[in-house]
């Protein structure tokens, strides 16, 4: 659609100037983005950004058919707004994840282009041939493109629940993904040595682009149980390097800047999320190089003998404690409690009992999800605190009170070299006086699949609800 000079001809200055500007407010939308109480501003930022970066490639750059952009432009816009607007929050993870996938084939998509009609991307040289640069930029594209769209298209899978998330786990993976990998950097070596339009090479790129198809396949299938998120913000990343190779092949600069920004910030949060589940960065990128063959979900429950109790009964030991902690997880998005949790704390704030929000760095389905929604509750910010900055209170503390999370509260992760959760950091909850356990049933387990310990412990009491009815009812019987 951009045509040759427009794509790799001199610069104008007042573009280089407009995609800097675009450039900027990425950058601010990223530090927006950092926190919850400026994210929404930081969310602004990001969209004047974008305005400014469609605007002046629509005015600036000769378009093949100003027409059917417009249409694409329209009908992408109805269908994302659309489906943003339906989605439910819990979902939210699975559709960051084919939104991935999207921007993976388009990168495909582009170099696939280009490689058939490099004179319309003005990539031939006066040789009619295409440079060697050029080539490695569209086979880069290709191959990261083809990785992440069918990653994404597994982790959506393995997200909503299409196929299960416990790790597949195949002989001589590693030999087989070390192969692989190394046969897409052989053939594009070969491929960029091969400056003359040759007999042979179009067999080449197509091979080259199937056996990345074929890679992202195999690194996310051996991930499970709770390195998801991880493979959620690597995946992120990959879109974000392949959005920049596609700026090179289509000369645009805006483009080559935002899929930095978004490549490496991916990466960031990657490696903060590893560190805070105190997994290895290069075993998750690897395709869960070093996981344990046995460590899978799911196993046959034994039955145990654990308390019950009632919304009266929680309320009542609530209004006892000088200090609660909550720990909401998961259930509590799917419920919808954070209002009545806020309404509760509020509670028992005016009752002189001290009130903290205990925030897991995986949390719920996507990074900062508990965050989002007890911002969305009014919950104040200096009420929440990080895994590290809390775990040491649980020993002071008189309730620990869990709400829709299960993973990040499992002892397993520190004691059961098997589980599927081992060396992911938990809550010391066993540590509280008292443990209240809200979820509907004793048969429902955590996204990983595992028993957790805590429902059987001597201090626990379930509470077997779902979490924002059983909150309203603490909340009457504290009135
Ligand atoms: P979990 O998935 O471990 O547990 C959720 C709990 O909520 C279950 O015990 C479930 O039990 C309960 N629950 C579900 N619905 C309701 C309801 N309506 N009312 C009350 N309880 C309910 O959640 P956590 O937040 O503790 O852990 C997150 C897990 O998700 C981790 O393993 C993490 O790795 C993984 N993950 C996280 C992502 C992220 O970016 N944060 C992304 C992808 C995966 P029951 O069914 O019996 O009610």
């Amino acid at each position: 659609m951009v045509q040759d000079a427009a794509a790799h001809g001199p610069v104008n200055p007042w573009v280089a100037l407009a995609y800097l500007v675009a450039g900027v407010f990425f950058i601010l939308a990223l530090r927006g983005l950092s926190s919850p109480s400026t994210s929404r501003t930081g969310n602004r930022f990001g969209m004047a950004g974008m305005l400014i970066a469609v605007a002046t490639t629509l005015v600036t750059h000769e378009v093949a058919n100003i027409v059917e952009i417009g249409i694409a432009i329209f009908l992408g816009g109805i269908i994302g707004f659309s489906i943003a607007r339906r989605i439910a929050m819990t979902a939210m993870p699975e559709l960051v994840a084919a939104f991935h996938s999207l921007v993976g084939l388009a990168a495909v998509l582009v170099a696939a282009a280009a490689f058939l009609n490099p004179g319309a991307f003005g990539i031939l040289e006066e040789s009619g041939n295409i440079s060697s640069v050029s080539r490695i930029e569209m086979m880069l594209g290709a191959a990261i493109g083809a990785i992440t769209f069918s990653g994404s298209v597994i982790a959506f899978a393995k997200l909503s629940g299409r196929m299960s998330g416990s790790p597949i786990l195949l002989p001589a993976r590693h030999i087989i993904n070390l192969g692989t990998l190394a046969a897409i950097l052989a053939g594009t070596a070969l491929y960029a040595m091969q400056p003359t339009a040759g007999a042979g090479e179009g067999w080449l790129f197509w091979a080259i682009v199937a056996a990345a198809f074929v890679i992202g396949f195999l690194l996310i299938i051996p991930i499970g149980g709770a390195d998801m998120p991880v493979v959620v913000s690597m995946l992120n990343s990959y879109s974000g390097w392949a959005a920049a190779a596609m700026g090179f092949t289509l000369g645009n600069t805006a483009m080559i800047i935002t899929g930095a920004l978004v490549g490496s910030s991916g990466a960031i949060l990657s490696y903060i999320m590893c560190r805070a589940m105190n997994r290895s960065f290069i075993s998750v990128i690897a395709g869960g190089f070093g996981a344990d063959a046995s460590a899978g979900g799911g196993e046959a429950r034994e039955q145990r003998p654990y308390k019950t109790g009632s919304a009266a009964d929680a309320a009542f030991m609530l209004e006892q404690a000088e200090k609660v902690i909550i720990i909401p997880g998961y259930g509590m998005a799917v419920a919808q409690a954070q209002h009545a949790l806020r309404e509760m704390a509020d509670m028992l704030e005016e009752k002189g009992i001290e009130v903290k929000f205990a925030i897991h760095p995986v949390a719920g389905r996507m990074p900062g999800h508990m965050n989002v929604l007890l911002a969305e509750a009014n919950v104040s910010y200096d009420k929440v605190f990080e895994l590290e900055d809390i775990n040491s209170e649980f020993a002071q503390a008189d309730v620990a009170f869990i709400i829709g999370a299960n993973d990040v509260v499992n002892p397993a992760a520190k004691t059961d070299k098997s589980s599927p959760i081992y060396g992911m950091p938990v809550f010391d909850v066993d540590k509280a006086k008292q443990v209240f356990f809200i979820k509907r049933s004793m048969g429902g387990v955590g996204y990983a699949g595992v028993d957790n310990d805590v429902f059987y412990m001597d201090q626990t009491m379930m509470l077997l609800s779902d979490a924002k009815k059983m909150v309203e009812e603490i909340v009457k019987a504290m009135d």
